[in-house]
């Protein structure tokens, strides 16, 4: 794969763009709890604030334009959105800048603008997950939640362990069994997340709801196969299931002979699919 260049931005160029969006923004660059943002004194965000955040200490001033306070740990300084996010992320002010102008350069609302879906999938996945060693237990409290999948089948239909989203504050992130889907390349075109704790994703303002799985940002429909594309080829029966849950449960029954398969982006996404 071809490594991206990092592009640099120019704040005075990305600052007119960030007005108006700055939940959006705080939310989804800098990894911001949706209801730290509603404008109302509470709790500090920020870990290392002082005496464990306080009680209302902190406020959003601004949230459509990402300006946030805290009269112990972010009242200088703070005048602006990329401050903002500096301090969410707890990288450098440039960082903080490149992020927020990566973030708009790719995610432009207006059909006028959006570009082919080839420059659509910026973000790799590897820079959305950063996935786990396998351990077995977390396999296993997964599969609780979705019996009778197990994690034997999860495992056998490609599934890994990760944190998403990668670059959120840790307590912002999810750990999750990531299921990788194909089409005709050994390189994954999708990959479709669920929480190891079996609850559900919640919602992002203005971006997907309160959801069961999530799909990373530029997934491709495509096929999970269960047991390994070798078995699909080798089988003389396709099985296909709506759902990754509904195809683990009926994996270890098959007989010789008998694969199933799912596709990642819902049943009418399968007819698109091969
Ligand atoms: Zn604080």
């Amino acid at each position: 794969m071809i490594k991206e260049s990092i592009k640099h931005y120019d704040k005075s160029e990305i600052e007119p763009q960030t007005r108006g969006r700055g939940k959006e923004i705080l939310i989804n660059v800098g990894g911001a709890n949706p209801e730290s943002l509603d404008g109302k004194h509470q709790k500090c965000i920020f870990s290392d604030c002082p005496g464990d955040g306080g009680k209302d200490r902190f406020r959003a001033i601004d949230p459509d334009n990402g300006i946030l306070y805290c009269n112990q740990c972010f009242y200088e300084k703070n005048g602006d959105i990329f401050a903002a996010v500096q301090r969410l992320q707890n990288c450098s002010f440039s960082e903080a800048v490149n992020k927020i102008g990566e973030y708009l350069n790719v995610s432009h609302s207006h059909p006028i603008e959006r570009q082919p879906a080839k420059k659509r999938a910026a973000t790799p996945f590897a820079d959305q997950i950063r996935f786990l060693e396998p351990d077995q237990n977390k396999f296993d409290s997964w599969a609780a939640h979705k019996l009778p999948a197990s994690a034997k089948a999860a495992k056998e239909a490609g599934a890994r362990l990760g944190i998403w989203p990668k670059k959120a504050p840790q307590q912002h992130q999810f750990e999750c069994v990531a299921f990788p889907a194909y089409r005709d390349t050994d390189e994954p075109t999708g990959w479709i997340l669920y929480r190891v704790d079996g609850e559900k994703f919640p919602a992002v303002p203005n971006g997907p709801g309160e959801r069961k799985t999530h799909l990373l940002r530029g997934s491709v429909d495509g096929w999970v196969f269960l047991g390994g594309r070798s078995a699909i080829e080798a089988a003389h029966t396709i099985i296909k299931a709506e759902g990754i849950p509904d195809a683990l449960s009926i994996y270890p029954y098959l007989p010789n002979g008998y694969v199933v398969i799912t596709n990642v982006c819902g049943a009418k996404g399968a007819a698109k699919c091969l």
